[in-house]
Formats: C-alpha cells, structure tokens, sequence
C-alpha cells in the first residue's frame, strides 16, 4: 500500500437542535403550561486511533465528515434527539491539527479518542422559562451551531518494526515475502518511491526505500523517509551479499542513522545478510564473520528462495519484535 503522507478534510459538527415553544393542552384550560422541549446536541467530530493501516485508503475519496445535527424539542417537554457523533479513524501516529485553532492531537495509542470539535448545544423549550414570574413564558432559543473547519492529518508512521538497507538490499522482496503487501521489486535501486507497508502476525512492517548515503543532509531520496522510522521499535538492517563490500554498505548506513540523529542509531537492529543464495557456503562464513565483528552482534543469513532460512529469519524477527519495547 502506498503511503499517505498527509490528509487534508473537512469536518462538521451536528447543529444543535432547536428548543420549541409548545403548551400542554388541558381539557377546559387554553393553555395548560409552557411544554416546548430543549433541542438535542449536536454530534461530535471524533478521531480514533486504531492499530489497522487500511483505514488510510478510506480518505483517498471521502474527504467530508459531517456529525448530526441535534433533532428539535417537542411538545410535553420532550428533549430532542442528541446528533451521532461522526468518528474519523487514523492508524496510530496520527497527528491531527486544527489549521483555525492551531490544536494539535497527537493520536498514539489504539483506541484512543479524541474530540476535535464540539456540536452545538440545543436551544431551550418555553418550559425551561417557566418561573413564577413568567408561568407562560413565549420564549425559546434556537441550538448553537457545531463547529467545523479543515483538519490536517500527518501520517507519522510508527512500525514495528523498518526495513533499511542500500537499494537493491532485498528489502520490497522480503516484505513481499512476509505480507501480503505488494511492494515494487525491481532488479535496480530506488524502484520503490514510497514506504511500504505490510502487517505480519499484527505487526507492522515497512518498507523503507531509499536510504542511501547522503540521505540525512537530504541528497538522497532517503531523507524524506528517515521520519518515518524515528518511532519504528526494531530495525531490520538489510546488508546485501551481492556488495562487493558488505562491511562498508554496512558502516555507510550506520553513519546515516547516526547523522540524522533522533536515536535512529541507538534502536535495536537485527542485521541480515541478505542474497546468501549468490554465495558460496565459504564466503557466506566469511562475510558473516566479517560484519560480526563489524556490528558486534549476531548475522542472520537470508535468502528469500531459502524456506529453510526464511523461516529461520521469520522465527527471529518474531522473537525481536515480541521482546522489543515501543518508543512513542
Ligand atoms: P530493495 O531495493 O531493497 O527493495 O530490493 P528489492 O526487493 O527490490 O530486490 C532487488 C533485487 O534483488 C530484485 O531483483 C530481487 O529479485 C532480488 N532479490 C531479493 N531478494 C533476493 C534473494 O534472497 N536472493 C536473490 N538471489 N535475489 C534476491
Ligand atoms: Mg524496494
């Protein structure tokens, strides 16, 4: 699934409803007291987190929320209707602003929700009058109207977990691999000009193309995809076994989490050599000795034509993401 960097919409509270001016009708009396009901509120613009990316494609058309307005009061004092409220839901690390306002909600938990604008109340009946000096009162008020206005919606994804690498690393194929997701594969580099995403066992996993040197002073096409992994828990670090140098592809990446700052250096990594298939069962030894000892950590070999090693690889991320701790 392509990604959304930013939603632009519009949004709508209820109206509330009107209050009424009615009389209860008492047999031999004209008027038998003021009976005119409040006007019901108006719904409620909501936004929702919810951990489920495919709620981003619901806005490529719809981009107008209205909630309902409140019905008016009636007779024998009975309160109108309250309007539903509209709820807008966006995948968790959503910010949502208020262009008009400058309000800022910052949506980072499932199932959290926020009000971003309030229906209007509903007017008063003739029977909210009734004092003892007015036992007939005339009078009722119309409901206040909701608010409305433009909301901006970014998009800032929280992963759990991003695949990094040079082009070409093999990252949109094992994506491919693990999701049902259908990221670009192509036998060049920057054939994926989006992140991609993909849900494994309720995880998500991206795709994050492009990062290359350069890509934190933002020459490389990476840079306009670095915020997007500030909050991802795990990196899975991409080393190709086709780079005629495995350890400097290796450093070049480390130095672009580094510069760009932000703690992208200091999240936990699972580094794979990827393609192992091109190698032979001595250089794999050997280039997986050498970016040990490079990384200080443990090499998973990775071969997306391997079932053997792909589970092997699939085992190991779900162990990393089960013991990880999200950074929101
Ligand atoms: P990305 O730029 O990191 O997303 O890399 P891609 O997933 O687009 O892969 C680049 C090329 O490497 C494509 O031609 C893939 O078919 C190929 N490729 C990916 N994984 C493997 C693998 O495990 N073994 C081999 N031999 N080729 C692979
Ligand atoms: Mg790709």
């Amino acid at each position: 699934m392509a990604f959304v960097d930013e939603l632009h919409i519009h949004a709508q509270a209820g109206h509330g409803g009107a209050g009424v001016v009615r009389w209860l009708h008492l047999k031999g009396k004209e008027k038998g007291g003021p009976a005119g009901g409040d006007g019901g509120r108006g719904g409620d613009v909501i936004l929702e987190a919810v951990r489920d990316l495919g709620v981003l494609a619901r806005y490529r058309f719809s981009k107008k929320f209205r909630a309902e307005n409140g019905a008016s009061g009636s007779g024998h004092d009975r309160h109108g209707k309250d309007g539903e409220s509209v709820v807008i839901q966006v995948p968790v690390g959503s910010v949502a602003i208020l262009p008009t306002t400058g309000e800022t909600f910052e949506m980072l938990t499932h199932g959290q929700r926020e009000v971003i604008m309030r229906g209007g109340i509903g007017g008063y009946g003739n029977a909210h009058f009734r004092g003892s000096m007015n036992q007939n009162p005339e009078q009722s008020t119309p409901g206040k109207p909701g608010a409305s206005g433009d909301v901006r919606i970014s998009l800032k994804l929280i992963a759990d977990a991003g695949f990094i690498g040079f082009p070409n690393a093999g990252k949109s194929s094992l994506l491919n691999s693990l999701t049902r997701a259908k990221s670009k594969v192509g036998a060049y580099p920057f054939t994926t000009l989006d992140p991609h995403l993909g849900e494994f066992y309720g995880y998500v996993l991206a795709d994050i193309p492009g990062l290359i040197e350069g890509a934190s002073t933002g020459k490389g096409l990476g840079s306009r995809f670095l915020k997007h992994i500030e909050r991802t828990g795990l990196l899975v670090h991409l080393v190709s076994a086709e780079q005629d140098d495995p350890v400097a592809a290796y450093r070049a990446i480390r130095t672009e989490l580094a510069t760009f700052g932000r703690g992208l250096d200091e999240k936990p990594e699972l580094l794979v050599l990827s393609k192992v298939d091109v190698l032979t069962p001595e250089e794999r030894t050997r280039i997986t000795g050498l970016l040990e000892k490079a990384s200080g950590a443990p090499v998973v070999p990775l071969s997306i034509i391997d079932d053997v090693l792909l589970k092997e690889f699939t085992d190991t991320l779900t162990k990393k993401l089960g013991e990880k701790q999200v950074t929101v």
